[in-house]
């Protein structure tokens, strides 16, 4: 037996970020959109809202709402990256913050096949 006190602290981050704590289990997320998306999915049955297909959390009814629109197949679809979404508006929004466009149009996608979540 021989100790091993060999901690290697890998550090490709590069520089610290605060992010997003997630109060339920203290891990970081870089946006607020990912720590939404982590908690409504790992501390789901904290949260008010349940989606009875999938057992995803949602603190509002009008969360939960549109998250039961994702078990129809109805999607809006981010044309750059292919990401898909629920609401036309989170597309629009994630093409100007990642992508820095606007312009390119917003394909809506009927996929019955492949919820995604
Ligand atoms: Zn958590
Ligand atoms: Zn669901
Ligand atoms: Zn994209």
């Amino acid at each position: 037996m021989k100790p091993s006190q060999s901690q290697k602290a890998t550090s490709h981050t590069g520089g610290m970020n605060l992010g997003q704590l997630c109060p339920h289990c203290a891990m970081h997320f870089n946006t607020v959109f990912d720590l939404k998306t982590h908690i409504s999915w790992v501390h789901g049955h904290l949260l008010p809202y349940r989606c009875k297909e999938c057992g995803r959390g949602y603190n509002t009814s009008g969360g939960l709402h549109l998250h039961k629109k994702t078990h129809k197949g109805v999607f809006y679809r981010c044309p750059i990256c292919l990401l898909r979404f629920v609401q036309k508006s989170s597309v629009k929004r994630h093409m100007i913050n990642l992508h820095g466009d606007s312009h390119t149009p917003i394909e809506r996608v009927h996929d019955f096949t492949n919820t995604f979540g």
